[in-house]
């Protein structure tokens, strides 16, 4: 890791996200379609898991998840560190859009807030917006904090890090 692609703000706060709401219509996600939600209601959304951004390989027309995560992403906050370049920095890194969430085969872990509200689920639990605390789904074991994962640095064979985690 290059200091210079440490690009995370200083001091950012992912309860930050969560804090002051009161401007957000109670459980919008309930109300709207993903389609109808403005571009804050779409960032709410996610959870902070960081599962979307281990690398994966596609084997007989389905996605395998390995534990090998992006480089770039910090394995403890599980955000990515080069958020704002990310798409400059690492071109197959995917914009989380509708067609992304629709794709086929699925390429999101089932738990991905965007892809249960479009396959009719309400949000888990554990989801931020419903606890009002971004740690919360670090506490539920859903994200990628202090779980087993290794950088994609230096990975030549991928499928030998294939995992079949419960919630992938
Ligand atoms: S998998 Fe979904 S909820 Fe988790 S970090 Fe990626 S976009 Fe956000
Ligand atoms: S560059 Fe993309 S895939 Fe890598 S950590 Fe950042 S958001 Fe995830």
């Amino acid at each position: 890791m290059n200091k210079d692609d440490y690009i995370i703000e200083d001091g950012f706060d992912p309860q930050s996200r969560f804090d002051c709401l009161n401007h957000i219509e109670p459980e919008f996600w309930k109300k709207k379609k993903l389609e109808e939600m403005s571009t804050e209601e779409w960032e709410l959304l996610c959870d902070g898991c960081g599962k979307c951004c281990l690398n994966k390989l596609e084997i007989k027309g389905k996605i395998r998840f390995t534990d090998t995560r992006c480089r770039f992403l910090d394995n403890q906050t599980c955000l990515c560190r080069i958020y704002s370049e990310r798409f400059k920095k690492v071109p197959d890194c995917r914009d989380i859009d509708l067609a992304a969430v629709r794709e086929k085969p699925r390429w999101l872990p089932k738990t991905c807030a965007y892809w249960l509200l479009d396959n009719g689920f309400d949000l888990p639990e554990w989801h931020p917006l419903k606890t009002g605390r971004a740690a919360s789904v670090h506490e539920a074991g859903m994200s990628l904090k202090n779980r087993q994962t290794v950088s994609e640095t230096g990975i030549q064979d991928y499928e030998s890090h294939i995992v079949y985690w419960e919630d992938l």
